[in-house]
Order: structure tokens, then sequence, then C-alpha cells
């Protein structure tokens, strides 16, 4: 689903099974953020088939959590390299595959070819602006993209939610901050990583109040 020049969003719709939301920014450096799960990836390839786009040659993680990262495996043997920000590789190496090991899964050996910092990150002509955002897990990012005025925010808010703080890394007073410092942005489409896109200032700061209304005194 095109939603501005260059700007791509391919939600998963199907309740019943969970994956996240893919987000692909076309140009000279086509990057997919939060590819899902290896075994659903196919709806991201009919997305990108539908609307025209080739294979990403980057793909932006925005945390290390099976149903963003999984498929980042078939599109690294493709060709694609991968970025995902210090702190969550940290994180994979450690915590994060004992819960995953815990949990009966197996995460990938993966290999990051693009340590994700905080800052500046050209992609082609483009530049948009890596933001860590703890409290889901220790190296969650989102990415803000000045040109749309679109915060790619993976699981740290959604439409009327946050993300869970009770997986091992999770701080609830990390995602409190990290939330305040992205809702001073001026955003006008919020892709989150779950559930329906936000569009329009004025809805995207009524969802920052209603977050901070109704979940900061629970986190
Ligand atoms: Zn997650």
């Amino acid at each position: 689903m095109k939603l501005a020049e260059d700007l791509y969003f391919f939600p998963w719709t199907r309740p019943t099974v969970n994956n996240c939301n893919a987000a692909y920014i076309g140009g000279a450096m086509p990057t997919l953020v939060d590819p899902g799960h290896s075994q659903l990836y196919g709806h991201v390839e009919m997305g990108l088939a539908g609307d025209g786009l080739g294979a990403p040659q980057l793909v932006i993680l925005t945390h290390c959590h099976p149903d963003h990262l999984e498929a980042a495996v078939q599109l690294q043997r493709a060709g694609a390299r991968l970025a995902m920000h210090p702190a969550e590789i940290a994180y994979l190496d450690g915590e994060g595959r004992m819960l995953a090991s815990a949990l009966g899964m197996r995460f990938p050996e993966l290999t990051y070819d693009v340590l994700l910092e905080e800052g500046e990150l050209k992609l082609g002509e483009e530049s948009l602006q890596v933001i860590h955002t703890p409290g889901h897990s220790p190296g969650h990012v989102c990415l803000y993209w000045p040109r749309h005025k679109a915060l790619i925010a993976g699981d740290l808010v959604f439409a009327q939610g946050v993300g869970r703080v009770d997986f091992p890394g999770g701080s609830g007073e990390q995602l409190k901050a990290s939330i305040k410092r992205v809702a001073a942005l001026d955003i006008e489409l919020l892709l989150p990583g779950h559930g329906p896109l936000i569009k329009g200032a004025e809805n995207v700061k009524k969802n920052f109040e209603f977050i901070e209304q109704v979940y900061f005194g629970m986190i």
C-alpha cells in the first residue's frame, strides 16, 4: 500500500495469527523495515509485487522479536544487508536468546551489516533519523522520516496501545521516556508495528494523549 512517494506500508490484517506490519522505503536504497515471520512473508512479497517494487537491499529491524525479525534470514540469503541497534544485537546474543529457547523457539544465526546507531541514517538521497527507543526491548528503534513527517514506530506505540514491557529486557519507565521523546516530533503518519496506521497530526496527537492518560499509570 503506497502512502506517499517512496513510502509503502504492508499491514498484517489477520487477527487470528500474530505477525507485524512491514514498511518499505523506496528510492536508491530500497529498504524494508520489519519483514515479520518467515512463513508469513508471502504477504509482503505480494504487496511489493502489487506495487511494482523490487526486493529490498537493506532490512532494518526495529527490534529482535521473531514476529518482526524472522524473515530477515531469507532476505539476507537473497543478498540484503541487515541493520539493527547494537544494544539489540547484544540483547539477542544474551537474554533474548535465553527467552527464545525457554519458549521453545530457535533464534536464527544472523550477522549484522549495519549497526543502527541513534542519529542520521542516509538511504541513497534520503535522510532519516534513527531514534533509540528502549522499553519494549533494550535496543528498540523508531525511524523518523522528516520528508513525509512519518514515524515507523515498531512496538513502541500503537493505535490506542503500547508495546509490552513484561518480556526480559523490557522497562515501563524506559517505554514512557521513549514515548515522550517521539511524541515531541511533528508526525503526520504513524506506522506502528501492529494494528492500523494513524494519519493526520491531530489524530497522532490525540493518540499520544490517550496513551499517556490510559497507560502511563499502569506501566
Ligand atoms: Zn516485539
